[in-house]
């Protein structure tokens, strides 16, 4: 029995920068379960990257298509692109974040207007806009997903303006769940734990928070890109078809620690 139903289900996926990135464990497991798989893509750098981690899947349709989240003509342009040329959008994974590196590393109060709006812009408007332009292509069963981090709640060292980001990208899921709900669209977000990608190089002190979460998380390991996946795959899918407007944890279990 096929509990997913993902099979030839059209979910764009939004954030491959390279095979470390959360948006390409997503992707893997999407390509395994049959789905077809709409790449965005920002620089073509990842373009490049996303060519060459595609050819393992020679036999699954995929388009890679360039969408700029700082940009509303280029966010447009990419959905009417796939709404031309696949009709309908099942799902999406918003996979996307950005912040200036000075904002991570100075003390929070020294934030620059500039960069406080930058990272909103770029982690946290994104997820609305995107959901805008997608509205005319989603079907009635549509699910997306966004990616947070515990730093949208808790003072996390480093962390600083993202952590501002994460809070306004979760309040954002919440309020688009409630006007999407209406037409069927699920939306949620997952908290990932601690994962070494590109993004994450941005932000200091990530050895001491991967130690930190191997120590006192229940499970006393960090999480992996794998687990993240699965959890958005079952996000998309029918499984959780009764669940909008949440933040689901990936993390070992690191947020119910004092
Ligand atoms: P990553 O660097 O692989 O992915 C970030 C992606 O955002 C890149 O593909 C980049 O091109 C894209 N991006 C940035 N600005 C963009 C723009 N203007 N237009 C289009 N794309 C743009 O890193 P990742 O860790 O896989 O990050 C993916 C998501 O997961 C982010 O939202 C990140 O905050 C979140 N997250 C990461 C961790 C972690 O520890 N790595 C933990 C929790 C949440």
């Amino acid at each position: 029995m096929d509990l997913l139903q993902l099979a030839n289900k059209n979910v764009v996926v939004m954030g491959v920068a390279n095979e470390r990135s959360i948006a390409w464990g997503a992707a893997k497991r999407l390509l395994e379960v049959g789905a077809r798989v709409i790449f965005t893509y920002r620089k073509e750098r990842s373009l490049g990257k996303i060519e060459k981690l595609l050819a393992d899947y020679p036999d699954h349709p995929t388009a890679i298509i360039q969408c700029d989240v700082n940009d509303d003509a280029s966010i447009q342009q990419a959905f009417e692109e796939i709404g031309t040329k696949f009709g309908q959008i099942d799902g999406i994974v918003h996979s996307v974040a950005f912040a200036h590196a000075e904002d991570l590393r100075n003390r929070f109060v020294e934030t620059t207007r500039d960069g406080y709006a930058f990272a909103q812009d770029t982690s946290a408007y994104s997820l609305v806009a995107v959901a805008n332009a997608a509205k005319p292509y989603l079907t009635n069963e549509a699910s997306i997903v966004t990616m947070s981090y515990l730093g949208a709640e808790r003072v996390l060292d480093g962390y600083n303006v993202m952590g501002v980001a994460k809070a306004a990208l979760e309040a954002s899921m919440r309020y688009l769940a409630a006007d999407l709900g209406k037409e069927g669209v699920r939306v949620n977000a997952i908290s990932a734990g601690a994962i070494r990608t590109l993004a994450a190089k941005g932000v200091p002190s990530f050895n001491q928070i991967l130690n930190k979460i191997e120590e006192t998380a229940p499970l006393k390991r960090n999480t992996n890109q794998d687990e993240v996946a699965d959890m958005t795959v079952v996000m998309l899918s029918r499984l959780s078809r009764g669940v909008t407007g949440e933040t689901i944890y990936v993390d070992s279990g690191y947020n119910i620690m004092g």
